[in-house]
C-alpha cells in the first residue's frame, strides 16, 4: 500500500515538473526518504519501475535530474550568479519564495534570454534550454 502511495506522490511530482520550478529555501522531503521499504518480498521500485518512472530512478542514481522532479540547485540569485532554470521551451512558470517564511510564491513567466528578476525581491533567474531524454 505505501508503496504504490509513494509511486503516485512520484507520478504526481513528475507530472507538476512540466508546469513550474518552485525555488524555496526550505529544504523539500527528497523522493529517497520516502522510497526503501524493501523487505518482506515486497518488490523495490528498482525492481518494478517501467517506463518514465525507470529512466527518472537511473538518471538520479547518476546524480542527473532530466525532468527537473528534484528540489532546484542552490544559488545566490545575483546577478552573477542567477538561479538555473532549465527549460524544454521559451519560457517556463517559476515559482519565487522570496523570503524564507513566507507563505505565499510570487509567480511570473521567465522568458529565454537576459537573466530576469523577480518583480517582488529582485532575485535574479536565467533560463537555459533542457533536452528530455527520449
Ligand atoms: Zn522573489
Amino acid at each position: 500500500m505505501r508503496s504504490v502511495l509513494v509511486r503516485m506522490a512520484a507520478r504526481l511530482l513528475l507530472r507538476s515538473a512540466t508546469r513550474a520550478a518552485v525555488y524555496s529555501r526550505r529544504p523539500l522531503p527528497s523522493a529517497a526518504v520516502v522510497r526503501g521499504l524493501a523487505s518482506g518480498g515486497i518488490p523495490t521500485d528498482d525492481e518494478q519501475a517501467t517506463g518514465l518512472e525507470k529512466i527518472v530512478l537511473q538518471a538520479s542514481k547518476k546524480g542527473t535530474d532530466p525532468y527537473s522532479i528534484l528540489k532546484p540547485k542552490e544559488y545566490a540569485g545575483s546577478k552573477q550568479d542567477p538561479h538555473i532554470v532549465p527549460s524544454i521551451t521559451n519560457k517556463r512558470m517559476v515559482g519565487c519564495v522570496c523570503e524564507e517564511d513566507n507563505t505565499a510564491v510570487v509567480w511570473f513567466w521567465l522568458h529565454q534570454g537576459e537573466a530576469q528578476r523577480c518583480p517582488s525581491c529582485g532575485a535574479y533567474y536565467k533560463l537555459v534550454p533542457h533536452e528530455l531524454p527520449h
